[in-house]
């Protein structure tokens, strides 16, 4: 009774089966063949026309892509994927990783990346329990393109899977370029052939993707005898009939409860087309150049799904610089977050997901407490330059560059105390003071200036905002700049009565001067008494 549909009824009829269920998802688990575990799954779109019966992803993919229909597909899928996980998590049953395809269509559709978002908060589901799969096809707009939907996935914590690895597309190349997290390979493209050419390709495709430190999931794999083979070479993640075939959402939960499960390992991918292999390899150049020719620099990872840092490296200058007696054993047995009180260590994270997010260098400044038997408590100020260079699932590697800046914070913490306490003495004193530096022309009130007379703690370019705010009186202005203009040409010190505040009271002000080494005048120091007052108490 059924038949396959033909290009115009699928598009015809792609409202009505959206609508009505005939489109929904199957699903196909991925197992571990060495510990019989699962992985995660697939979701597979089908098809059921009441009529017209099922109709093969074959037949209709291809026409929802030249129809611009897919995107309203893949999306869908994905809201299936997620009210999935929903049920699943309602029923009280493990959630698992699932894959939802990306068409390469849904690439040049700037809002796919927003809506899968959209999606997913709606249903709260953690974004470690969905993953992409792309295409290599998907490369065919231009590398830029697919680079920047790539990592704007992970910047949001997505795990990316490059799918039908190997069916074209200089592979080799593309997996240098492209951070993926996973390799699906499908044994189609190597089918029956394992003793020859296939089996090479198969071996060396194996052995590249584990340079690459990506984890290999084989798709198709129906025969033990395949299985076991993979597994002898080292891919040990099968997804294919000899497991299970894609199935119904309440068959598949049926199948979650019978079996166990394990995550996917991904490894730390390195970014930059630096060579991961290299650089943990001790002999290495890169790591030469770590030890010897770089500043105090360390490398550490952070894991984005519980904000945990470890530290994986550091160099000798780097313990020189902020080590303050700690032992190279010590930064890798303890916590980096150990040494942060709750504010740095806020300031510290926001510039790690500041440094995801840009994907260039971002720095702050922390001050760390830091204890060991030697000196005891010591807090220390640090400035890190940090900048992202691997990712794999919520984990994320960085290098970071430091300077101990203690000494400079402290120097600038003792200026601002002495100024405040300079401002603090006048206002015990009943006195008005102000000092102005003759380079500058810079006035600093005392904290009664700043409240009567509503002066800023910095007035540029004295004494003219201060006549223009005629906190003298005008007739007394000229004056009051003759005088300036002899103290800074060395005057030393001079006095007049000026009536100042509000109420034009008399008040006594005097200036005296400091000169540098070479007697010329530096700070000229003003003051201002009540008339009245000072003269009784001389
Ligand atoms: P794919 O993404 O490579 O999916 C794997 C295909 O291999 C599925 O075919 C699956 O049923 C089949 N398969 C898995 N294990 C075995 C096995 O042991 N033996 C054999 N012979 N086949 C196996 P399916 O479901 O027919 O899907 C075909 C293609 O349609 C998919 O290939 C994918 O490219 C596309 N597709 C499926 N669902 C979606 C979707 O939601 N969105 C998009 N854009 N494409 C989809
Ligand atoms: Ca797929
Ligand atoms: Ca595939």
């Amino acid at each position: 009774m059924g038949r396959k549909m033909t290009d115009r009824e699928f598009i015809q009829r792609f409202d009505d089966a959206l609508e009505k269920g005939y489109i929904y998802a199957n699903y196909q688990a991925q197992i571990n063949h060495s510990t019989g575990r699962m992985l995660g799954a697939e979701a597979l779109m089908r098809w059921e026309d009441p009529e017209l019966g099922k109709q093969s992803p074959a037949d209709f993919i291809p026409v929802l892509e030249k129809n611009g229909l897919i995107y309203r597909a893949d999306l869908y899928m994905f809201d299936e994927v997620c009210r999935f996980h929903d049920r699943c998590r309602k029923e009280g049953i493990q959630l698992i990783p699932i894959s939802v395809n990306m068409s390469r269509f849904d690439i040049y559709n700037n809002n796919y990346i927003d809506s899968i978002e959209e999606i997913r908060k709606k249903y709260d589901i953690p974004v470690k329990y969905l993953r992409i799969e792309v295409t290599e096809s998907s490369a065919i707009g231009g590398m830029e393109l697919v680079s920047s939907v790539l990592s704007r996935l992970h910047s949001l914590g997505y795990i990316v899977e490059m799918d039908d690895f190997g069916s074209g597309y200089s592979s080799l190349n593309i997996l240098k370029d492209l951070m993926v997290d996973i390799i699906k390979l499908d044994m189609i493209f190597i089918r029956g052939d394992i003793g020859g050419r296939g089996g090479t390709i198969l071996s060396s495709i194996i052995q590249m993707a584990k340079w690459l430190d990506t984890p290999i999931i084989a798709e198709g794999v129906e025969t033990i005898e395949l299985a076991d083979h993979l597994k002898s070479i080292g891919c040990n993640y099968i997804q294919g009939y000899l497991y299970s075939k894609p199935i119904g959402a309440d068959d598949f939960i049926e199948y979650i409860k019978t079996i166990k499960h394990e995550p996917i390992n991904v490894s730390i991918s390195i970014l930059n087309s630096l060579d991961s292999g290299r650089f943990w390899d001790p002999e290495s150049m890169e790591t030469l150049i770590f030890s010897n020719f770089a500043g105090p620099a360390a490398i550490f990872v952070y894991d984005k799904s519980d904000s945990s840092a470890e530290i994986l490296r550091v160099n000798k200058k780097y313990i020189q610089e902020i080590g303050a007696g700690r032992t190279e054993k010590e930064f890798f047995e303890n916590s980096p977050w150990d040494n942060h009180d709750e504010e740095s260590r806020r300031d510290y994270e926001n510039t790690i997901l500041r440094a995801i997010e840009s994907g260039d260098e971002e720095s702050c400044e922390t001050w760390r407490s830091i204890c060991t038997d030697i000196c005891g408590e010591e807090k220390i100020c640090v400035k890190s330059n940090i900048r992202l260079i691997g990712r794999g699932g919520d984990k994320y590697l960085f290098y970071s560059m430091v300077r101990n800046i203690t000494r400079e914070k402290e120097r600038l913490n003792d200026l601002v105390e002495s100024d405040m306490r300079f401002r603090q003495a006048f206002e015990q004193a009943n006195v008005y003071a102000w000092e102005v530096d003759v380079a500058t022309r810079e006035m600093k009130p005392c904290f009664r200036c700043m409240r009567d007379l509503h002066l800023p703690p910095l007035v540029k370019n004295y004494p003219e905002p201060a006549i223009e705010a005629e906190i003298f009186p005008p007739e007394t202005a000229d004056m009051y700049r003759d005088m300036m203009n002899k103290l800074i040409a060395g005057a030393g010190s001079m006095e007049a009565i000026i009536p100042l505040t509000v109420g034009r009271v008399p008040f006594h002000v005097r200036y005296t001067t400091e000169f540098d080494e070479n007697g010329k005048p530096l700070k000229l120091y003003g003051s201002a008494t009540l008339v009245v007052d000072s003269e009784s108490s001389e």
